[in-house]
């Protein structure tokens, strides 16, 4: 406004001159001369540096690590750090240096970054956030002003907002604090990880505003020793993928604002997704509304949140169509691996589908037994088997295989060399990086090979429910696991 002002002022000014007869050509020099300069010094980010985002009191007060669920020891980690902060005239007394950096480490989706509000929160601390990306320039020197901007910017926030503490979060770390000498434009990257280290080391307890950094990141390995060093990020807190459990506190978190119907089993929908983050349980939540409400339905059903299971997992449905031999093929496949999967762990096949998600023309999901971390030979064998078992049996029921396998055997190639290199094959335990490249791929193909006649054989002799499956499948796209095993008591047994 007050830029419109003057300009509308000057042209005036001016104006009246030209008027009045005056020569106003060294005035329009000297302006165009200083137009240039402006727009030469925002070009090189010099004016106007990024303002950094800050969250409103009344936002950051409703957040807090109660809305976070299923990382219970990480929180508890992160409070005992933050309650330094909190007891700073103890630590004062007691001569203890402030903490200066969290190091928040793990997947993405995990809810690191609510965990640095949710940080501000607890320490009622002013929050100013920002991403490594937005402090990486072609030019030398852009970054580093911009750190100090971020870290002044924290200071007058936090003073504004009558605070003594102010928590600077920067997310994606590994992008402005990754090892130095390794960019190509070393230089300028070098010179803003300077300025964030000399930033951090001018952290003292008796500052008028006390700066807290939170960084995170999925990518520590990447990060420069000199910002893990001691005195630098003294707490790194492992922000992991939420268990069972965990997962069942995510979905109530998500959940609470929505009319769920009486069908609903959140825990059943926790324990079918294992590996799913916060952010992919957030994104399921949403998913099953959204179903719900293109069906004009009040309420959310089970069978809204098991779609949209698929939906997270294997992306939205494609419009193309195959042809009727394709699907026919894709529902021999996919009831081969539904069979196999029933076979090895009765009760294990959550739904097999012949709808195209993502890259897959039909899919057949699984509900894990557990959450597991530890897997037995046993249990990689048998997954061997459920992922040979879809070729196997368009090889028997159809005549030949086709191309749709070869995502199948990458996985069971990948057990059987996880076979291998746990010491649990016929050649014990060995270092898999010098065995001959021969007597490696001998191994693998004959663990494969093995699971491959065992399929066959469990194939041959179920070969009659194929029949039932495909039919269904062909007509109404997908059966529910219940389904499956009924369909098998009744032509088994
Ligand atoms: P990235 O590493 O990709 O930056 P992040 O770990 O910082 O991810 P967030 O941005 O904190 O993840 O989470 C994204 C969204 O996922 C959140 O807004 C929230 O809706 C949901 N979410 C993630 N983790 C949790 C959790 N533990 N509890 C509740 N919601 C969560």
């Amino acid at each position: 406004m007050i830029k419109e002002i003057s300009i509308g002022i000057s042209m005036a000014a001016l104006l009246s001159m030209l008027i009045m007869g005056y020569d106003i050509t060294p005035f329009l020099f000297l302006a165009a001369a200083a137009g240039g300069l402006y727009y030469f010094a925002r070009m090189r980010g010099l004016i106007n540096v990024k303002n950094f985002e800050t969250v409103s009191v009344a936002e950051r007060r409703d957040f807090s690590f109660d809305d976070i669920g299923g990382q219970e020891s990480a929180i508890k980690e992160l409070k005992e750090a933050l309650d330094f902060i909190k007891n700073h005239c103890s630590i004062k007394h007691l001569g203890i240096r402030p903490l200066k950096g969290i190091l928040l480490t793990g997947p993405p989706g995990t809810g690191k970054t609510l965990m640095a509000k949710a940080a501000a929160s607890y320490t009622d601390a002013a929050f100013v956030a920002s991403s490594g990306s937005e402090f990486i320039e072609m030019y030398a020197g852009v970054g580093a002003q911009r750190v100090r901007k971020l870290f002044q910017s924290a200071r007058e926030t936090a003073s504004r907002q009558k605070k003594n503490n102010a928590l600077v979060f920067i997310d994606e770390i590994e992008i402005l604090g990754g090892k130095r000498g390794k960019t190509t434009s070393h230089l300028e990257y070098d010179q803003t990880l300077n300025q964030l280290l000399v930033e951090m080391d001018g952290l003292k307890v008796d500052d008028n505003v006390r700066v807290l950094l939170v960084a995170a990141t999925n990518r520590d390995d990447m990060l420069d020793p000199a910002l893990l060093r001691p005195g630098r990020f003294d707490r790194r807190v492992k922000v992991d993928l939420p268990d069972k459990e965990g997962r069942l506190q995510i979905l109530k978190l998500h959940t609470r604002n929505k009319p769920l119907a009486g069908d609903v089993k959140l825990e059943a929908i926790a324990k079918d997704t294992f590996g799913f983050s916060g952010a992919h349980l957030e994104s399921l939540a949403n998913e099953a509304a959204i179903l719900a409400m293109r069906e004009d339905s009040q309420e959310i059903c089970q069978h809204h949140f098991n779609e949209s299971i698929d939906k997270v997992m294997m992306g939205g449905k494609l419009d193309k169509k195959p042809s009727e031999a394709d699907m026919k093929r894709v529902a021999v496949h996919e009831s081969g691996h539904a069979l196999l999967s029933e076979i090895v762990r009765r009760g294990s096949v959550s739904a097999v589908t012949v709808t195209p998600r993502g890259d897959a023309l039909g899919y057949m999901r699984q509900t894990p037994e557990d959450d597991t971390y530890l897997y037995t030979k046993d249990f990689l064998e048998n997954q061997i088997a459920i992922m040979l078992a879809g070729s196997v049996a368009e090889e028997i029921i159809l005549g030949n295989r086709s191309t749709g396998s070869s995502g199948d055997f990458e996985q069971a190639v990948r057990a059987a060399d996880t076979i291998l290199r746990s010491g649990m094959s016929d050649l014990g335990v060995v270092c898999p990086d010098s065995l001959p490249q021969e007597l490696k791929h001998k191994t693998i193909t004959g663990i494969v090979n093995g699971q491959e006649e065992r399929v066959k054989n469990y194939i041959i002799e179920s070969k009659h429910i194929f029949n039932s499956t495909v039919e269904i499948l062909l007509e109404e796209e997908k059966i529910s696991g219940d389904r499956f095993r009924e369909i098998m008591r009744e032509k088994l047994n």
